[in-house]
């Protein structure tokens, strides 16, 4: 592993680790006293053999309690020594998800516009119990058996310089292949971690995409697809075990060439009076002893550097700090909820080469009411995700109350601006808890009133558990409109001075959306609402229209100066607005306008309007 790799990868983990430390210092007490025992079993037995057994007067009998001392001494520092690493590793891995999952969820939007969540819940999952093998067992076998290599080395010296020198001959194929296949077994480690979260994020989406999946009868296909990607991991699983088997042959051809030619050149040298049987006894064991220790020491470094290749995505994403704090910044007395865009482009992060806005200026006064249309893919939406702050403008401003928003505190900005999906997102929790994410700690009273201004009364007290049923993994025991109308109470019990409404009433019912924006219009705090809209009952009841086309504001005004002014809005009108579900009360409003008003796009809508009567008759 080069050093500069290394000391990145201990960098990233030392904060996790400084807490274990007292800990991890019990655990090396343990390991110190394994190892001795190991090196003075050896040394014991060399004394037991040349000594003992020759001498009359009990010796023996006190070497072999002393053995046996050694070995109960052994068998309590190993297990605690374990049992204290596997708790030490237990930890590390909680302190490092809890940790990647707060950075996780910190991180701006764009950053999940590229990820994957299957991705990430695997490198959450997975990659961190990799981590897991730092403390049992690599690192403390690394230190007992670096350790013990040393020693029994020392040993060796002691006991045959000449056959010491032997073993010497075997070090450079054994460090040679160690640093040879070591490289490689860190890159087919970040290969197998890869593959496997591929086939993770595969199989996340395939689940949550279950519905769209047996509408195309696509089980087969996808399962097969699903099985591919498992084919794939067991492919880079294959190449993994073939670089650790071939460092592992390596290893175990120097360690195993060593002891045979110690005990080749020892019989010799015993044959020649240098050496006695006893030492070559003893040097045979710490060879032995070292051989096994200096290959866990290969296999141990091999596995160390498998952690810091499975996990180095893993520690990047802990390590990456967000593009947009989720704090800190200006927090104004009040807001009164006035809105300005100031010559704003953009371009999403993840497609750089397309503007999604271009020099859009515009101005919304508190309390105003906006409908924002515009064809598919113009950018009405994206106004909505400047206004939260998803992303930032490339270029150009945007104030609320006259401050830019990028100088506001975040967290204080969404209490004052807040956005509400066509597709809104439920919790597997009850109706009451999905509204009070809003606003953890509100009363069941201030639920249940955010409720009724949405329309979820209407629905919820009909059901046996009433706010308390559980909605179902994203909301799926409820009908498209009932989402809606939760996620709307959110907003309301939010209680935000500016609401942007994006499709967010697209599946309710003529009345039951007529209901709610009587409801909103009717809040106390009198919000300004910026309504991306595809009806025209929305779009009739906003004091302003903003025409948004190719990422710029082509025209904004009332309905009435549009629809006299601007073309591209009356070509709106006549193709893309959705009028079938226009209420009673609106259809009346629009037919009764005066001629004047509507001009010549009165004809078009009244058109538009009578062709679809015509249909539903
Ligand atoms: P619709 O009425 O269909 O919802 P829209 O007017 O709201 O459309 P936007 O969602 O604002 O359109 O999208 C504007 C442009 O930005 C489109 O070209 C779209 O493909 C692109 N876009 C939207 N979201 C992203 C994203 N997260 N990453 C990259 N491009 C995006």
């Amino acid at each position: 592993m080069a050093s500069r790799d290394f000391d990145h990868f201990a960098s990233r983990l030392l904060p996790f680790v400084k807490p274990l430390w007292p800990r991890l210092s019990v655990g090396a007490l343990c390991v110190f006293a394994s190892l001795g025992t190991s090196l003075l079993f050896p040394q014991a037995l060399r004394v037991l053999i040349d000594d003992g057994i020759a001498a009359v007067d009990g010796t023996l009998h006190r070497l072999g309690l002393l053995l046996l001392a050694l070995l109960v001494v052994q068998a309590g520092a190993t297990f605690a020594r374990h049992t204290i690493m596997k708790s030490a590793a237990h930890r590390l891995t909680a302190a490092v998800q809890g940790d990647v999952f707060g950075r996780l969820v910190a991180q701006d939007i764009a950053f999940f516009d590229e990820e994957r969540v299957g991705e990430l819940v695997a490198r959450i999952n997975s990659d961190t119990a990799e981590l897991r093998r730092l403390f049992t067992p690599i690192l403390p076998d690394l230190v007992q058996f670096g350790l013990m290599t040393m020693g029994a080395g020392a040993l060796m010296l002691y006991t045959s310089p000449q056959l010491f020198a032997v073993v010497l001959l075997m070090c450079p194929l054994f460090l040679g292949s160690l640093w040879l296949l070591g490289r490689r077994v860190r890159a087919r480690a970040a290969e197998v971690a890869e593959k496997h979260a591929e086939a993770t994020s595969s199989a996340v989406e395939l689940l949550a995409g279950i519905r769209v999946v047996r509408i195309h009868n696509q089980e087969t296909r996808e399962a097969g697809r699903f099985a591919s990607s498992i084919a794939e991991v067991v492919k880079s699983q294959g190449r993994y075990a073939r670089t650790t088997s071939q460092l592992e042959t390596a290893t175990a051809v120097a360690s195993d060439g060593a002891i045979v030619a110690t005990v080749w050149i020892g019989g010799a040298l015993i044959a020649g009076d240098g050496l006695t049987q006893g030492a070559l006894a003893g040097f045979v064991m710490y060879a032995l002893l070292g051989v096994r220790a200096s290959r866990l020491v290969a296999l141990r470094w091999a596995a160390m550097l498998h952690v810091q290749g499975a996990t180095s995505r893993l520690l990047s994403l802990a390590a990456r700090e967000p593009r947009m704090s989720l704090e800190g910044g200006l927090v104004p007395e009040g807001v009164r909820g006035a809105i300005r865009f100031e010559d704003v482009s953009f371009r999403y992060p993840s497609r750089p080469d397309e503007p999604a806005l271009r020099g859009v200026t515009l101005e919304i006064a508190p309390g105003e009411r906006v409908a924002v249309v515009g064809p598919s893919g113009a950018g009405k939406s994206t106004l909505g995700r400047l206004l939260v702050r998803f992303y930032d403008p490339d270029s150009g401003r945007i104030t609320l109350d006259g401050h830019d928003l990028s100088a506001l505190d975040p967290r204080w900005l969404r209490e004052q601006i807040t956005l509400v999906p066509a597709e809104p997102f439920l919790f597997a929790r009850s109706i009451a808890d999905n509204i009070a994410f809003a606003r953890p700690g509100a009363s069941r009273r201030e639920i249940e009133d955010a409720g009724r201004v949405a329309g979820v009364s209407a629905f919820a007290e009909r059901l046996p558990g009433g706010y308390d049923t559980e909605v179902g993994d994203q909301g799926v025991h409820l009908s498209s409109g009932q989402r809606q109308r939760v996620a709307l109470a959110r907003a309301v019990l939010r209680g935000a001075k500016v609401i942007v409404l994006d499709e967010a009433t697209s599946a309710l019912d003529a009345d039951t959306e007529a209901f709610v924006r009587q409801g909103l219009r009717s809040l106390p705090c009198s919000p300004t609402l910026v309504t991306v809209a595809h009806r025209l009952s929305t779009i009739l009841d906003a004091d302003r229209v903003i025409l948004v086309d190719g990422g710029c504001v082509a025209a904004s005004g009332t309905h009435a100066e549009l629809v006299t002014g601007s073309e591209a809005y009356r070509e709106l009108l006549s193709t893309q607005l959705d009028d079938r579900s226009l209420p009673q009360d609106e259809e009346a409003r629009r037919t009764s306008r005066p001629a004047g008003v509507l001009g010549p796009s009165r004809t078009v809508v009244a058109e538009r309007h009578g062709a679809v009567v015509a249909k539903r008759e």
